[in-house]
């Protein structure tokens, strides 16, 4: 029921390794396939890869290296900024600012590449309006330009629903606390909803209400942090899309935080990876993420985590994985990717098995 999905992940993975973890859907951001604006369109990219490959999966696999399920998202998952403006007469154009810079993205296109890619799911590219807008103006012109932003988007959202065609791919539609009411009206185009998580900051508040005015569909959203992650599974989010264990490796971060997969084990003699039972937790909570640029692990000759059962804590010491984070050798990100995407999975696991204990248990120890 629950996926943890990254693409971060990708360059740097082996496909088997991805498959050994377990993860079962990938994301594909649409925005990888616009580095810059000269860059050709993704339906010829992925025409040349498939040129190229001599396998004979589907052309998404081909650009993965995977055998799995693939959920296309638009090139606005990050975006700060999104327009919609009518370019000419017949061709509508969304303006985004991605991480890579400035790109166009028409929806027809986008719908016509989604149809011919055939992904098990695309997520339409709507725009959102960001928690805040990085601005040198005083915070009253600030407040004033997001409302328009704000209003702004709503018209545009609610252009592109009313020309949206019906596809054979099942759509994700985004959604925001500004844009629910337009949204609703169509909600039998879409087979679930996506949560973008700049609009999700103030978690508790913000979500379950949204949730609660939509048609049930699958939830969606995008977290880069363990505790939001459990926050929304509460609210009632189903899948999660996110690339924090890989961000998290970037950054030298061991994720070590308790999976609760003890919970379910408990008086059985058997303990799960990298947790604390819950009773111990109270007195020993197990620690959120190892700093491994700390040179106290310079010589722990112990895994990241005690117990845990992947590639990388079963062969390698902290000293070891130190080491090779503060030579900055790539493979010392690898190693720390590998085990926060295990340790995401063990968490997504232990909360599939125990339910609210194990969901309320991690909000308790780290809220
Ligand atoms: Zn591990």
């Amino acid at each position: 029921m629950l996926f943890a999905t990254t693409r971060g992940l990708l360059p740097y993975l082996m496909a088997d390794v991805i498959a050994e973890l377990g993860i079962a859907r990938v994301t594909v951001d649409y925005s990888d396939f616009f580095p810059t604006k000269k860059a050709p369109p993704l339906a010829e990219h992925v025409k040349e890869l498939t040129r190229t490959s001599k396998s004979l999966a589907g052309p998404l696999n081909q650009y993965t290296g995977l055998d799995q399920d693939i959920t296309l998202l638009p090139a606005t998952a990050d975006n700060l900024m999104t327009e919609f403006r009518q370019t000419s007469k017949r061709q509508d154009r969304m303006h985004c600012m991605t991480p890579f810079g400035r790109q166009q993205l028409d929806v027809p296109t986008f719908i016509e590449e989604v149809t011919g890619l055939r992904p098990s799911s695309a997520v339409l590219p709507l725009p959102f309006v960001p928690p805040f807008i990085p601005s040198t103006s005083t915070e009253r012109n600030t407040a004033i330009k997001m409302e328009r932003l704000e209003e702004r988007s709503v018209e545009t959202v609610k252009a592109i629903l009313d020309a949206l065609p019906s596809t054979p791919v099942p759509l994700i539609c985004p959604v925001t606390s500004a844009t629910a009411a337009v949204v609703t009206p169509h909600a039998s185009k879409f087979s679930g909803w996506y949560v973008p998580h700049v609009v999700i900051d103030d978690l508790v508040a913000s979500l379950p209400p949204l949730l609660a005015a939509l048609p049930p569909r699958p939830i969606m959203a995008t977290l880069h942090d363990p505790l939001a992650m459990v926050r929304a599974i509460k609210a009632g989010v189903g899948i999660i899309d996110t690339a924090m264990p890989f961000t998290m490796a970037e950054a030298g971060l061991a994720l070590t935080c308790w999976t609760g997969k003890d919970v379910e084990d408990d008086g059985q003699g058997k303990r799960a990876q990298g947790s604390t039972s819950p009773e111990s937790a109270e007195s020993a909570v197990a620690p959120y993420q190892l700093n491994m640029w700390g040179t106290k692990h310079r010589e722990e000759m112990e895994p990241l985590v005690e117990g845990c059962g992947c590639y990388v804590c079963s062969r390698h010491t902290r000293a070891y994985i130190h080491h090779m984070t503060v030579i900055r050798e790539l493979s010392g990100t690898v190693m720390l990717a590998i085990h926060n995407t295990h340790h995401v999975m063990q968490l997504v696991d232990g909360i599939n098995d125990g339910g609210g204990d194990v969901i309320d248990g991690f909000i308790n120890m780290y809220g």
